[in-house]
């Protein structure tokens, strides 16, 4: 709970800053990044389509991105494809552990072993980072299993990467997937429509709240995962973003922006590092945009998605 003072608070370190919040004099920035390489599948469009257009989207705006991945999932010669020319074509390639686990729901040694093993399967590739993101951005169940991990992390030589904007792309492809496998002809354009609309204002709010925060040019980290949803439309949804003002900066930029690597206070609990950044500070923020609470879910149901 916040209260008055609190959020008194909040807006005079707002308006100490005067006009140089307003979106008119900052540049937005964010960098895509990309998790899970979950590529052993097709749903209305084939997993080769679905790797080149993402990487054609990322060309289309000559962005740089990043790509988070959970070695199990590209265990594959197909995956070790896939994996290969993100690298060659110059995107961030990091740990997201071997399977996929939930921190919370697992013992310390079993973890790290995970992370371990996805490293040393990493470092076989040329040129892979020594970045690493929690699956489910779940770092712990309580305070001595979170320093755990960033302890091992430490000791591994890796770095966490945390999310500003998380697209909740995982859900809206969940829908447009169910829709194509019980209709191969659904109509795309709402499904494509309604996501973009949806990255554009999720990037919007999230970018007020790093104004509120005093982040004035804050290189974003947006979540995003390779699915079938973003196979169709990244593309649109870069170009609308860059019409609407955002800059692409190279994910090996924006991860190593030095605020996003001191250990979270607390537990961080699938909350992004601008929600817990508002908690550290004690400062009130922007309302989440109520259309797309519970992952959108009512918004979708009313537009028949
Ligand atoms: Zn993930």
């Amino acid at each position: 709970m916040i209260d008055r003072r609190m959020f008194l608070t909040g807006l005079a370190a707002l308006s100490a800053c005067g006009d140089g919040r307003s979106s008119q004099t900052h540049q937005k920035r964010m960098a895509i990044t990309i998790d899970d390489f979950n590529v052993g599948f097709d749903i209305g469009l084939s997993q080769k389509d679905r790797h080149e257009n993402i990487l054609r989207a990322f060309d289309a705006v000559g962005h740089k991105a990043a790509g988070f991945v959970t070695g199990s999932f590209v265990n594959s010669a197909w995956g070790q494809e896939v994996v290969l020319e993100w690298l060659a074509r110059g995107h961030v390639i990091a740990n997201h552990t071997w399977t996929h686990a939930h921190a919370n729901k697992t013992d310390k040694a079993t973890y790290l072993a995970d992370i371990r093993k996805n490293q040393n399967y990493l470092n076989t590739l040329p040129g892979t980072s020594t970045y690493f993101r929690f699956p489910f951005l779940d770092d712990g169940r309580d305070r001595a299993q979170q320093l755990a991990f960033f302890a091992g992390l430490k000791s591994f030589g890796l770095r966490n990467a945390p999310v500003t904007m998380d697209s909740v792309d995982w859900y809206t492809t969940s829908r447009l997937e169910a829709a194509l496998k019980a209709n191969p002809n659904t109509n795309l354009a709402p499904y494509r429509d309604y996501y973009v609309e949806m990255c554009l204002t999720l990037s919007n709010h999230w970018d007020d709240v790093a104004q509120t925060l005093g982040f004035t040019s804050l290189p974003h980290l947006t979540l995003m995962h390779h699915n079938v949803l973003n196979g169709h439309f990244l593309e649109d949804v870069l170009l609308a973003l860059r019409a609407d003002g955002w800059k692409f900066v190279d994910a090996a930029e924006a991860l190593a922006f030095s605020d996003y690597h001191p250990i979270p206070h607390e537990p961080t609990s699938g909350r992004n590092w601008l929600t817990l950044k508002s908690l550290e500070m004690e400062t009130e923020i922007q309302p989440y945009p109520e259309q797309y609470i519970e992952f959108g879910s009512k918004r979708m149901d009313a537009l028949v998605l």
